[in-house]
């Protein structure tokens, strides 16, 4: 750890108490979501957490974040692990040669063209449009599915569907809609059945599921509105030292002009490693930072650098932790713990694993 770099601790314990707990809670398996690398948790990292934990299926928005999980793995079996893109995949060709990669089906067209390149059913998640309007095979198209020739032979991966709900009621009828279409395709045919996220987890009990199919909360990420204590944060910290300390009045110079905003009771900056190129963004400005257990107020954020106020307690080398109360960033800063975390530079701020 040299230069004083900003780092984001994972909590290895977290994760798994998450996925324990979900699971416990709803009775369902986890089809965790790792995207957007693994939401600033860095998908490489997780993904091998997931593995060693048993969980070997994972999902992810586009078909770059497969690539990149399967470029990691190499020295595992390919067979090992799946991995559900949700995007559309035209390139059978990639498809083919990575039979861990298990694609979406967005419409009846594309069942037929991957169909006919080759693609087992058994690699297939069915996406179902429920109205919400996204993409996906439509409700009526549902019967002619079930008069295609082979249909009693065949098994897929996967069916889900999105449970969008603007009232509690809403949510009801998509929840029988989905049914109803599992069950007339025959429930038996699918290896996974997923239909909720994070939001919907805490609203609804659905039978039909195998799975709860979520990225938040295996993270400890909560969406406003709801609210479990017993979910932990996987992104435990995001630390680093103070890298020198001025004198106010030594800094009248051009790059720290904006700093005229300090409290004109301060008489020391600080300044920090990490600045809007590490994902840090501006938004921070004027929020609080912890060093030595009290809080000083972050004045300046640069594209590198970060300027506290601080006074005669701080010096150079003490560690800094940011975003120290993460339930509160989103009222403090505008941008809630996910939008941050999404945020933080894969190349400038290293994910370490606690201990
Ligand atoms: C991102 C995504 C999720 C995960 O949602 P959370 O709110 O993180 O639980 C689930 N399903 C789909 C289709 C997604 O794109």
């Amino acid at each position: 750890m040299t230069n004083n770099s900003f780092y984001a601790i994972i909590d290895k314990e977290a994760l798994k108490h998450n996925i324990n707990y979900l699971k416990n809670f709803k009775n369902k398996n986890i089809l965790p979501v790792i995207k957007a690398n693994a939401y600033g948790h860095d998908i490489l990292l997780i993904s091998k957490l997931l593995y060693d934990l048993d969980i070997k299926t994972w999902a992810v928005a586009r078909l770059s974040e497969a690539l990149d999980i399967i470029e990691n793995f190499k020295k595992f079996k390919i067979s090992d692990y799946k991995i559900l893109v949700f995007e559309s995949i035209e390139d059978y060709k990639i498809l083919n040669e990575n039979p861990n990669i298990f694609p979406s089906i967005n419409s009846i067209k594309e069942f037929k063209v991957a169909l006919a390149n080759n693609i087992e059913t058994e690699r297939m998640s069915l996406k179902i449009d429920l109205g919400f309007g996204r993409n996906g095979i439509l409700e009526n198209e549902i019967e002619s599915l079930k008069k295609l020739a082979k249909f009693n032979d065949w098994k897929f991966f996967g069916i889900f569907s999105h449970l969008f709900s603007a009232t509690y009621d809403d949510g009801l009828v998509v929840i029988q809609k989905f049914t109803d279409i599992v069950n007339k395709l025959g429930k038996n045919k699918f290896e996974l059945i997923h239909l909720q996220n994070a939001a919907s987890i805490f609203n609804y009990d659905i039978e039909i599921v195998t799975h709860i199919r979520t990225g938040m909360l295996c993270y400890g990420l909560q969406e406003a509105g709801y609210y479990d204590t017993n979910l932990k944060p996987v992104l435990a910290e995001l630390i680093g030292k103070v890298d020198t300390v001025k004198y106010l009045n030594e800094l009248n110079y051009v790059a720290y002009e904006e700093l005229c905003s300090v409290d004109s009771s301060c008489k020391k900056i600080a300044k920090i490693k990490i600045g809007y190129g590490d994902g840090f963004p501006k938004c921070n400005k004027g929020t609080y930072c912890l060093i030595n257990k009290k809080e000083y107020k972050i004045s300046q954020v640069t594209m590198d650098n970060t300027f506290i106020e601080i006074d005669d307690l701080v010096n150079v080398g003490d560690k800094v932790e940011l975003y120290h109360r993460p339930n509160e960033l989103k009222a403090k800063t505008g941008c809630s713990a996910l939008e941050l975390f999404i945020s933080l530079s894969p190349l400038r701020i290293k994910r370490i694993l606690k201990d």
